[in-house]
Parts: C-alpha cells; structure tokens; sequence
C-alpha cells in the first residue's frame, strides 16, 4: 500500500546537478549552498551526497556545526557571518569561514589579537541588493581594517549577491558585476558572485569573463534541480529534481452539481463530480494558497485540484478516472510534475515549497 505524506529523495539527481553547473562554470570552484536544512532536502544528506563539491555555504553558524559534527570536512562558509564573540569562537572552533559585511563584525575581530591567521573571511560588497555588505569606499575601508586584523587568514576573499539575475532583461545584473571588478581591482583573494540564475543565467559575463579561474560559484535552487527563472523548469537546463512529494488517496465519492467542496465553499461543482480526497494538507507543507486548477497526479494522470486546502487532506476532480480507488498513488511534485509549476499556481517560487516541508513528512532516500 501507499504510504500517506511522503518525500522521496534521489541523491543521484543531486549529484548530477552538481555535475550540471560544473559543466556550465567549468573554471570555477562550486560552494554548493546547503543552507535551510538543504531547501528542506536534510543539509547532512546533501553535503554527504555533494562529496564532490569544493565547499558549502550555509546562512548561520548553528548550520555548519551540524556540518562538522557530521564529519563533513570541505570548507564552510556561513553567509551571515557571527553576530558576537560567542559566535566567533565557535566558527572558530569549527573551522567555519565568516562572511563579514558589517562594521561591528571588525570591531569584534580587531579585539582578538590572541588567535593569529585563525579565521577565513568572505567580505561582502553590496552592489545593489541593499541587504547584507558594504558599499562604495565604505568596502574599501573595511578591506584595511580587516587586513590589519591578526586573525583575519590573508588574503581576504571578496563576495557579493545579485538582486536580480533572475530576469534576464534587467541590466542591473551587468552593474553590480562592473561595480565589483571595479571596486575590488588589485585586490588579492578569491572572488565569488554568481547564484543558480548567474550560473544559468548569466555565463559569459559573470563567469568565463569576469569570474576568473579558481574563483566560486553559489548554486543552490539549481543542485536540487530547479530553475530559478519564471516559466523554466530545471530539465530545461539538464537539471533533475531530487525532491518529489507524495501521498494516496484515502476516499472517492460523488458529489451531486451545485455542491460546493470544502472549506468556505471557495469550489462549486458545475456537473456532477467524482470527488478525491488525498491525504496531504498545508500542515505538511502542501502550500494553502494553492489555486484550484493546480494540476496533481493520481495514478501517474494529471487531475485539477478542487476547493482549499486544508491542513491534512486536499481534494480532486476525479471526473477522468472512475476506476480510482483508495490507496491509490499521488504525486504533489517532483518526477513528473515540475514544483515549478505547482509554486506558480500557488503565487510563490519553488524555494518556499521546497523549504516548507514539515516534520512529519516521512522521507524516503534512494540512489539507483
Ligand atoms: C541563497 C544564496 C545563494 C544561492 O542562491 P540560489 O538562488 O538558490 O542559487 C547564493 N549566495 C547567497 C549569498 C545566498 O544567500
């Protein structure tokens, strides 16, 4: 029999698609981005099964000493960096790189004279995305200070983040680059800029020109197989989705023209309609804004989800298949019906539904 709510995770397609952005930033070294739990994929399993990648980046420190107390020996990078001298000495502790993009990081740094070289820095210019990182001779400055810091390792290595790489109509992508090379000129240290949209998205500019050899890359969306551009999936661009989502039908039954379904009555049934009901809610991480119309697989055919979503249970039009029975297989996403296109239908970006898996969703690993 089906189980109920389950994730099936295949480890080989995270591996190939870690093979995917070597093949299109063949140059570059690849900090695979693992933070949030792996977009809800299980951050020890991912960097156990990206063995190949050069390093990880993960957003807080919490994450990379999960990281090394699993054993993963590449190098961290937590994106945020630490917040106080606690934080400080267990990034240190735990051979974590810091990105530093803050004045009161360096202050803290320049009070420790005791640990010498002990610490890699990523500081981070903000070329636009007004969120973390120094700007304009603000990054200059910060670059002397951390370069007269005993326990900042030399060189410092240079980061920054698009905003917008996603659309490949905006040149502001093109501007933060040329912000970058420009304001870090003559500076030594290694460089990295591009996401999973700079990788895809961008490769002349961000990478074979501008980002020389050596320098890194930050895929995330693209390792678990997802295009991070609107109305693109990730097969698209050679990618296979390691996530797919899972559960059964747990009843059939008719329900008569002009009855509504569900929560609020949001759905009227227009004919009569042979009514499913799939054991998957929002309290799994199936997305309440989900639209009626979304497409879901029963028995490997598509059918149009009917009504709210509720926290355990959605329901279908099973108009197209009489013959459906309780227990019978769904697919939510993944193999067969892109996340892409479910976040669409739920007004959001495939990062939220993946990351939004819950606790009692059971996961299911395989490798071929
Ligand atoms: C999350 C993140 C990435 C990865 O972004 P994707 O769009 O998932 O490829 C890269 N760099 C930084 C700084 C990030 O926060």
């Amino acid at each position: 029999m089906t189980p109920a709510a389950y994730v099936h995770l295949d480890l080989d397609a995270v591996r190939h698609n870690l093979a995917q952005v070597k093949r299109y930033a063949p140059n570059n070294k690849i900090m695979a981005v693992i933070k949030a739990n792996a977009y809800g994929h299980g951050i020890t399993r991912v960097a156990r099964a990206l063995d190949q990648a050069d390093g990880f980046a993960v957003a807080r420190v919490d994450e990379g000493v999960k990281l090394r107390k699993a054993g993963i020996g590449q190098a961290i990078t937590v994106l945020q960096g630490f917040v106080c001298t606690d934080e400080l000495l267990l990034m240190l502790e735990h051979g974590l790189d810091a990105v530093i993009h803050t004045p009161q990081q360096i202050d803290i740094l320049q009070q420790r004279g005791a640990d010498v070289a002990a610490l890699s820095v990523w500081l981070k210019m903000d070329t636009g995305m007004n969120r973390l990182g120094f700007k304009g001779v603000d990054f200059n400055a910060a670059h002397e200070r951390l370069s007269a810091c005993a326990i900042v390792k030399q060189p410092i290595n240079l980061i920054t983040h698009f905003a917008n790489a996603d659309d490949l109509l905006d040149d502001k992508t093109l501007h933060q680059i040329d912000l970058f090379n420009e304001t870090i000129q003559g500076y030594p240290g290694q460089r990295s800029i591009a996401n999973s949209a700079g990788i895809l998205g961008w490769p002349n500019v961000s990478i074979a020109t501008r980002e020389s050899a050596g320098d890194w890359v930050r895929p995330g969306l693209m390792l678990y197989g997802c295009s991070p551009f609107a109305g693109k999936t990730g097969a698209d661009f050679g990618l296979r989705p390691v996530m797919s989502l899972h559960s059964r039908l747990i009843a059939v039954k008719n329900v008569a023209a002009g009855e509504t379904v569900g929560y609020s009555g949001t759905w009227q049934c227009q004919t009569d309609t042979r009514l499913g009901v799939i054991s998957i809610g929002y309290g799994d991480g199936y997305h309440r804004h989900t639209q009626s119309g979304a497409p879901v697989l029963v028995n490997g055919q598509r059918v149009p989800l009917i009504g709210r979503v509720s926290m355990d249970m959605i329901t279908v039009d099973l108009n197209s298949q009489p013959n459906a029975q309780p227990g019978d297989p769904v697919t939510l996403w993944g193999d067969g019906l892109p996340v892409e296109e479910i976040a669409r239908h739920a007004d959001t970006i495939p990062y939220t539904l993946l990351c939004g898996i819950t606790q009692r969703v059971r996961i299911v690993e395989a490798r071929h």
